[in-house]
């Protein structure tokens, strides 16, 4: 069964909405003891009655995340190679709406960002970019990646969705790793906070981690965009498509990120203001939840929050980050995508890790595993 059929039969919003705020104390105590969770379990973990149980909550995450993971923390930096956009994502700098300049780098732009982002020791990149189909079309992106190959061992794609042919040719490509994330699981919202361009074809989003996946893409990072729809119910959706993806493509390493909407173009006002408090009790049910997956904070949040929540989950995070399309060779921010908020170096931050006793871990993957693979 697909899992939008899934959604559709056993998981309709309100009722997993109601359920999750009917949970009281007991239910999460007696979700907290059982060794394998259930929906049923993790929708009280997310329920406002967990809330008083946090701190046992942490405690468990805790100890799964030093026994599957143990203290290492994985950096990434993101290049962002356009934000030319033809969708109008109410939520986006990039909206093609927004008065930004735009601007798409040159390959020798993207070769002088790898440059500088590797340089700092970062070996995982993440390509981001606008859907603009006619400029970062597939020729583009295979030469982006082919510049790329040259300074890390690992290239991941956060950019618009793509047949699994297309993943597949640029996995040929020396891509190893795709985020897309679904930004409300609720299909109503989903079309009020897309109000024109192709991103407002629910389905062919909610799908593209499978296809990436099938496509034989190692990693695969999904989410939802925290402050669209009521985060609690939102967060339950993201985790039975992790676990629907975990268990249909159990060759594929897949993570979730918990990005929230920050000051961007647009002055976007969010649907549903998101607490550190809501953000961490979010990761650890999901941690406790699914023992496996990797869980993704990025530069989007404080650094002090970043540091305080390093023992709960976390396992990857991105540092030194640019939102902008020639950010790192250029000293002129204009026309980023959002603010970021943790502004440290790559140096200040692996130095950070290591003082609280992690270790920040650069390269996990060479593309010599890919070719053996292929
Ligand atoms: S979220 Fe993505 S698709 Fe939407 S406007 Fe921003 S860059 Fe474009």
């Amino acid at each position: 069964m697909s899992f939008y059929k899934m959604l559709q039969e056993k998981f309709t919003w309100d009722r997993i909405k109601d359920f999750i705020y009917s949970r009281e104390s007991i239910h999460v105590k007696n979700a907290l003891s059982k060794p394998e969770k259930s929906a049923e379990d993790f929708a009280t973990l997310l329920s406002p009655a967990a809330e008083n149980l946090l701190e046992e909550m942490a405690s468990t995450a805790s100890k799964i995340t030093r026994q599957r993971f143990g203290k290492t923390i994985k950096l990434y930096a993101p290049i962002y190679l356009s934000n030319e956009c033809t969708n109008s994502c109410v939520y986006c700098g990039f909206n093609r709406k927004n008065d930004i300049e735009r601007k798409t780098l040159s390959f020798s732009e993207i070769e002088k960002e790898a440059t500088i982002i590797s340089s700092q020791g970062i070996r995982h990149i993440l390509l981001v970019s606008g859907e603009s189909p006619n400029v970062v079309n597939m020729e583009y992106l295979k030469e982006a990646v082919n510049i790329c190959r040259k300074y890390f061992s690992s290239i991941s794609i956060e950019i618009y969705p793509l047949s699994e042919k297309n993943y597949y040719e640029l996995y040929k490509e020396g891509v190893d790793g795709l985020t897309i994330y679904q930004e409300t699981y609720n299909e109503k919202t989903y079309s009020q906070v897309h109000p024109a361009g192709k991103k407002r074809n629910y389905l062919w989003r909610l799908e593209s981690p499978e296809r990436g996946a099938s496509a034989g893409i190692r990693t695969v990072g999904i989410g939802a965009l925290m402050g669209l729809e009521d985060f609690r119910t939102e967060e339950f959706f993201v985790g039975m498509h992790a676990d629907y993806l975990m268990k249909n493509y159990w060759k594929t390493h897949f993570t979730i990120s918990f990005p929230r909407i920050r000051k961007a173009a647009g002055n976007f006002t969010p649907h549903q203001f998101i607490s550190d408090k809501n953000l961490v009790q979010c990761m650890l049910a999901l941690r406790i939840f699914k023992n496996d997956a990797g869980l993704v904070i990025s530069t989007r949040e404080p650094a002090d929050f970043r540091d305080n929540i390093l023992p709960l989950g976390v396992t990857q995070m991105s540092a030194g980050s640019k939102t902008e399309p020639g950010g790192y060779h250029n000293e002129k921010h204009t026309g980023e995508q959002f603010e970021v908020e943790d502004d440290r170096s790559v140096a200040e931050f692996v130095q950070s890790l290591k003082d609280k006793g992690f270790d920040p871990v650069n390269k996990d993957w060479d593309r010599a595993f890919l070719n053996t693979a292929s």
